[in-house]
């Protein structure tokens, strides 16, 4: 499948997110207060990242989990403007799956 054809369902938000690294506003996030157990899945290949039981509040306005599912991530270093951080990315398509905009949330 291609690159496009698989992004292809995404909102515009989302393609921002996922694709050019961009950032929704903090606090806008629709699962950021998310409290119903299930899993948290990349919004573009449906590869499970999160359980809800590792989501906690982080206070930074965006969802935040202590542990991804194994494997279900990467770790990307990011060093863009000389400042060094640590990205996640889907290990499966490679989309910046960190915001709530990219993630689908599945209710147990
Ligand atoms: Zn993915």
């Amino acid at each position: 499948m291609k690159k496009e054809d698989e992004f292809k369902h995404l909102t515009e938000e989302q393609k921002h997110v996922l694709l050019e690294k961009g950032t929704e506003s903090p606090g806008s996030g629709e699962l950021l207060h998310n409290k119903e157990s299930g899993e948290y899945k990349c919004a573009a290949c449906g590869n499970p990242l999160y359980k809800s039981g590792k989501k906690f509040d982080s206070g930074t306005g965006w969802p935040s989990f202590d542990d991804a599912i194994p494997g279900a991530v990467k770790l990307k270093e990011d060093n863009d403007l000389g400042m060094k951080r640590t990205e996640v990315v889907c290990a499966k398509c490679g989309g910046h799956c960190i915001n709530s905009v990219c993630l689908d949330f599945k209710k147990k």
